[in-house]
């Protein structure tokens, strides 16, 4: 890990009401390293990556993405997403756009790149992905497992410095899931730094480098894979996993 971390999350709190969903959250991702999230439903896991791109305000507490503190209150907003490319369990794709389509428009809108170019980025991206022959398909006719990859194709294309998925493979189809995690690990293997809140423990084990249990709205065990997958230290890190076998 170099001396600073890629993304860097302090004493980090947020309440929605009187609901306290993060409590003191203090977690390093190093450049290049990928880091699975795993835990209950309602731990708070979604809403610790939407603060991470600031698609929620923290109560309290620090975010730093590549040393800049995105939860400054000066910050450019728009500026830090461009630098964080987001999954969704959902795909979000435009249903009336074709696929690459899908993938030129931000380019065009936010990184205000000419048609050229951003079509070029978006074959370059397909291919990655392994869809150069849906380029001009829509998403209503591509498998779900198609459509996640190409929403990963889409946040690539705008070159972020980090990646975020939030159980990108739970609304999938059992058999669509390996192309969609295959993906995932070339772009670890590649080097991105990655977060991925996932109950694909075969994934966790593995290709992260860490796996970080939260329960409750903390981080109850930050480890190897082998230490809390395969060595839980917790009572409620070994219920879990038992429940998920
Ligand atoms: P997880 O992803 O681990 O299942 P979430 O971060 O989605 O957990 O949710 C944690 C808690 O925060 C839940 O109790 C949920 O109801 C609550 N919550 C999440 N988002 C909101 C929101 N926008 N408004 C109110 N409550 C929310
Ligand atoms: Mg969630």
């Amino acid at each position: 890990m170099s001396s600073t971390p890629e993304i860097h999350v302090r004493d980090l709190y947020k309440s929605f009401g009187d609901n306290e969903v993060l409590r003191g959250i203090d977690l390093e991702v190093g450049q290049g390293e990928v880091v699975c999230v795993i835990g209950p439903s309602g731990s708070g896991k979604s809403t610790l990556l939407r603060c991470v791109n600031l698609l929620e305000e923290p109560t309290k507490g620090q975010v730093l993405v590549g040393g800049t503190e995105v939860t400054h209150p000066d910050v450019d907003i728009d500026a830090v997403r461009r630098r964080i490319g987001m999954v969704f369990q959902q795909f979000n794709l435009f249903p009336h756009l074709s696929v690459t389509e899908n993938l030129t428009l931000p380019q065009r809108r936010v990184l205000r790149r000419g048609k050229e170019e951003a079509a070029r980025i978006a074959a370059e991206n397909l291919r990655r992905v392994g869809l150069s022959e849906k380029a001009d398909a829509y998403p209503a006719s591509l498998s779900g497992g198609q459509q996640q990859r190409v929403a990963i194709a889409r946040a690539l294309a705008m070159g972020p410095e980090v990646m975020l998925f939030d159980e990108p493979t739970s609304a999938l189809d059992p058999e669509l899931v390996g192309d969609v995690l295959a993906v995932m690990r070339m772009l670890a293997d590649e080097g991105m730094t990655m977060m991925v809140v996932t109950h694909e423990m075969t994934f966790a084990r593995e290709v992260a480098d860490r796996v970080v249990f939260m329960d409750g709205g903390v981080i109850v065990e930050d480890g190897t894979p082998a230490q809390v997958i395969g060595n839980p230290s917790h009572e409620r890190t070994r219920h879990f996993l038992s429940r998920l076998l």
